[in-house]
């Protein structure tokens, strides 16, 4: 996810009658389950937050490579008709889920990017997704790299350590302008919660991990608490236990640094 769950514009606002696909490559993922990614070329990625969420996100501006989400949250506010682009691709339909089995790739994410990043003033972006299609097209790196080139502040929003691969990208932006790499927790851990609400997601153990790395790499980390889901995850002991393994990490507890 990687992602601005709340805030961001539709995954694929961008995506548009006359997009090129341009290729198919159908795998069986590590849980078993098919996964088939189509590769194609949409004709815009960046999306432009009409109200920057000053308290929250910071974000002006969002973009993803990818559409679909292979980590598969139950709870993801994309799979709600009104976002899910891939509810209208009639190819996706054979799958029983076909947010998590069908995903989208766009081969020309950093190209896109270069090109509509250069028209717009600076501002706080949000870019990237670590979910397993990025160990195969590095998109997502490709797209740092584009922000560390035209020095746009960068913020990541993830649950999966393969943001580590990128941190030499995500420190040449922090140098030149500012970064930020948080993760999505709602649970102290995933025992008895991540099979059920983030199945396909990496275990929580592993962002905490992944959040102490990135603090000791001198970049701004911590918690994005959210969703706090009603009788699952709002008991004090667990908002405590939180709240505490993510000073351990010797990240922030929550947002809580202004805007740059
Ligand atoms: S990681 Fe989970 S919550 Fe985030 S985009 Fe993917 S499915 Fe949605």
């Amino acid at each position: 996810m990687s992602k601005i769950m709340a805030t961001r514009a539709p995954k694929d606002a961008n995506m548009r009658p006359g997009s090129k696909t341009i290729g198919v490559t159908q795998l069986t993922s590590i849980h078993g389950s098919p996964v088939t990614y189509v590769p194609y070329q949409p004709k815009r990625i960046l999306n432009v937050h009409k109200h920057v969420d000053g308290g929250w996100f910071w974000t002006k501006y969002s973009a993803h490579p990818y559409v679909g989400c292979q980590e598969g949250c139950v709870y993801c506010y994309w799979r709600d008709e009104k976002y899910d682009m891939l509810a209208r691709d009639p190819a996706a339909q054979q799958f029983l889920d076909p947010f998590s089995q069908y995903i989208k790739v766009k081969t020309n994410a950093a190209e896109l990017l270069r090109n509509e990043l250069s028209r717009v003033h600076k501002d706080v972006i949000s870019v990237g997704d670590y979910q397993p299609a990025e160990a195969r097209y590095g998109l997502s790196r490709e797209m740092l790299k584009i922000c560390a080139e035209l020095g746009f502040p960068t913020l990541l929003l993830e649950k999966s350590p393969l943001v580590l691969r990128d941190l030499d990208v995500v420190s040449q932006i922090n140098e030149r302008s500012w970064a930020c790499a948080i993760f999505s927790i709602v649970r102290a851990d995933s025992e008895g919660y991540g099979e059920i609400f983030e199945p396909y997601a990496p275990r929580i153990e592993g962002r905490f991990r992944a959040m102490k790395k990135i603090a000791d790499s001198g970049i701004l980390t911590g918690t994005a608490f959210m969703p706090i889901l009603p009788c699952i995850c709002d008991d004090d002991s667990n908002l405590e236990a939180v709240v505490k393994k993510t000073a351990r990490a010797y990240a922030l507890p929550a947002f809580h640094k202004r805007r740059p």
